[in-house]
């Protein structure tokens, strides 16, 4: 059924000498064959260390996996032998990163770095590598690959760099390609290439897309379905479309008042007050309550219930999730 990842009730803390960082608690979700899902959150909300969870590079220590699945197939590659699941993460499971120049070998021409990608794990020969680079580099849209690539990273632009670092990822076909906030460090019209570009990516190779970002309007136009992240938790999971025209959650309905509105030209943005809690000292009840304009005595109180189903293919994990649904004429955003 084109079912690729299942991430189940995934928990990571953080020990430090101050104390337990709960960065994840219990996030699940699935990714499907040609689906892209985007995790969109605030810095610290648990998108990145869930990506490097999945991946196996997450800082360790001081970070810990305490419990959960990451199921790729249908096998749980947590608890999988090292050996097998080298064959899984990188050739099947690949990642962007944000920061291209830091990813990239400085000292290699960035044509042998992709084509060591084939040598290592295919036993590609020399020459046929080295074409294979080249017609990815194509792939990828840049211009003059037969020349450019013996060239170095730092001959290039930020976003060539980026292109170059997608075609590294997507070179031994993977069926998920994570690519975490792959366009921050660079200027919007670029962004907009390098999205459109991951986009017929997927669409031509039906990868399984995640892409995690602290910015709606740079997934807008290409996610399917979106999972807002909070404190480590995921707090709504919509498809894209329903939830620009109506958040179930308070936390998303924030988000969405701070981006632009295309019909309100200079409008000022109404930012989300306060800030992401220290994970070390998670606010009682909703970890959201500090800063929600619903919040109740119950929030304060008593955790909301678990991500449930609030709507049609719509989960969300609030008290008045319901009531937010049923409110008329929440405003049209900038919308895909
Ligand atoms: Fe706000 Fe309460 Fe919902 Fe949390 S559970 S987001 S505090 S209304
Ligand atoms: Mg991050």
């Amino acid at each position: 059924d084109g079912l690729l990842l299942e991430v189940d009730d995934l928990q990571v803390e953080f020990r430090t000498r101050d104390g337990v960082a709960k960065a994840i608690n219990g996030v699940s979700f699935e990714l499907r064959e040609g689906e892209t899902l985007s995790i969109l959150g605030e810095s610290g909300s648990g998108k990145s260390v869930s990506a490097q969870a999945i991946m196996g590079i997450l800082d360790s220590p001081p970070g810990f996996i305490t419990g959960g699945q990451v199921r790729y197939c249908g096998t749980d590659i947590l608890t999988l032998p090292e050996e097998q699941r080298r064959r899984i993460r990188g050739p099947e499971i690949s990642m962007v990163f944000q920061d291209a120049l830091s990813a990239l070998n400085p000292v290699f021409p960035v044509g042998w770095q992709i084509a060591e990608m084939f040598r290592k794990h295919r036993g590609t020969n020399r020459t046929d590598a080295m074409a294979q680079a080249v017609r990815l580099m194509e792939r990828v849209q840049i211009p003059g690959a037969k020349q450019r690539v013996r060239a170095y990273p730092h001959q290039f632009s930020g976003g060539m760099r980026q292109r170059i670092m997608i075609a590294m990822a997507i070179a031994l076909d993977p069926a998920v390609l994570i690519a975490d906030e792959p366009t921050t460090a660079l200027d919007v019209t670029v962004q907009a290439q390098i999205m459109s570009l991951l986009k017929e990516l997927q669409t031509e190779r039906r990868m399984g897309l995640i892409l995690i970002t602290h910015d709606l309007g740079v997934v807008a136009d290409v996610a399917d379905r979106i999972a807002v992240m909070y404190a480590g938790r995921i707090v709504e999971q919509a498809d894209v479309f329903d939830l620009y025209a109506q958040p179930g959650h308070p936390y998303t309905e924030g988000l969405l008042e701070s981006i632009p509105r295309l019909d309100q030209k200079g409008q000022r943005l109404a930012a989300i007050g306060g800030l992401p809690p220290n994970l070390m000292h998670i606010p009682s009840g909703c970890p959201f309550h500090p800063r929600c304009r619903y919040a109740e005595d119950v929030c304060r109180a008593d955790p909301p219930p678990p991500l449930r189903e609030v709507g049609v293919h719509r989960l969300a994990a609030c008290h008045v999730s319901e009531r937010l649904l049923a409110k008329e004429g929440t405003p049209a955003q900038a919308g895909p």
